[in-house]
């Protein structure tokens, strides 16, 4: 029987030149997402507006504030054409395992930095908006080294902060078949009880039954109103097959697989993003066809993210 995710009807590269193709289908589509009743000033909330076309701005007539269809967003401050940017969203989107920015560079035809600059904003939306949702229900929760090798080394390598290794929580939540039905990927300071609770609070609905291995900082989601198992796995291969473990072992493997076949190297400071891209995919992998629509409706109401900011180190939100 055919998996029904892998062979959902996609979004294809034609329908999208058919429907995206031009600078004024763009415009018009970003428009409608970004107001769907209508213009709005972001100044003083105000509808009456005029539309100096040459400069492509609207000037509302209220405040006189003139506002781009981009400026605010996470599109602003930049020269490329809404064109450009719609495929970037659709190859990043579209793509299973992740699209680098030097692949990115040369299927837009722009420089290797604005590839760069548009892939972390477009993942800066992602991880935006699943921050945004929390895991809920079943979730089975595991830890995890960028960097370092997931078993074996794991248990003595625990709490001595090694070098070049980055930790991160892996956290699946599944139905009551047990089929996983969202993640979440989240890099944290270390793992300790004060570390794993702030993550608890942020990303997972208190009431949720959380199942983990023995690690001790685990425990802190019940400070966090969620309930908690834990399962002793012993840390050999075995616990790998473990089924309360099936899914979150599973992730783990693709994300390591995706980032490093995809990426060879990322930048330890920008692993929260790459994560989340992971993820946000995962998490709509049912919607294949409303990809780009979802993305940009929500991009619109993401904040610029100036080049200079996406370039400093992330403080682990
Ligand atoms: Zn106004």
């Amino acid at each position: 029987m055919k998996n029904t995710i892998q062979f959902q009807k996609g979004y294809s590269l034609s329908e999208f030149f058919n429907q995206y193709g031009t600078e004024d289908q763009c415009h018009k589509a970003l428009f409608d997402w970004r107001w769907p009743e209508g213009y709005i000033c972001s100044e003083c909330g105000s509808t009456r507006h005029c539309c100096l076309k040459a400069r492509k701005l609207y000037q509302c007539n209220h405040c006189h504030h003139q506002g781009s269809l981009t400026s605010g967003t996470i599109f602003s401050s930049t020269n490329l054409p809404l064109t450009t940017w719609f495929l970037a969203i659709h190859l990043i989107t579209q793509s299973k395992t992740g699209i680098a920015a030097l692949e990115l560079k040369r299927q837009l035809g722009v420089s290797y930095n604005t590839a760069w600059g548009m892939k972390q904003k477009i993942m800066q939306v992602m991880k935006e908006r699943d921050d945004s949702k929390v895991l809920s229900g079943k979730i089975q929760l595991d830890d995890v080294y960028w960097g370092g090798e997931r078993r074996g080394l794991k248990a003595h390598k625990r709490g001595r902060g090694s070098a070049n290794k980055t930790p991160f929580v892996a956290a699946v939540a599944v139905n009551k078949e047990g089929h996983p039905i969202r993640m979440n990927m989240c890099v944290i300071k270390g793992f300790r009880s004060k570390e794993i609770l702030k993550w608890a609070r942020r990303h997972i609905a208190p009431d949720s039954m959380v199942i983990s291995d023995g690690l001790p900082c685990f425990s802190a989601v019940k400070e966090a109103g969620c309930s908690h198992a834990t399962i002793i796995t012993g840390g050999g291969p075995e616990s790998v097959t473990h089924q309360e473990f099936t899914w979150v072992n599973t992730m783990i493997g693709n994300v390591k697989n995706a980032l490093v076949g995809t990426y060879h190297a990322i930048n330890h400071k920008h692993l929260p993003r790459y994560l989340a891209e992971f993820c946000y995919r995962f998490n709509r992998r049912f919607q294949l066809e409303d990809m780009l629509p979802r993305f940009c409706y929500v991009a619109t109401r993401t904040p610029p993210m100036p080049l200079r900011l996406l370039t400093l180190a992330e403080n682990y939100g």
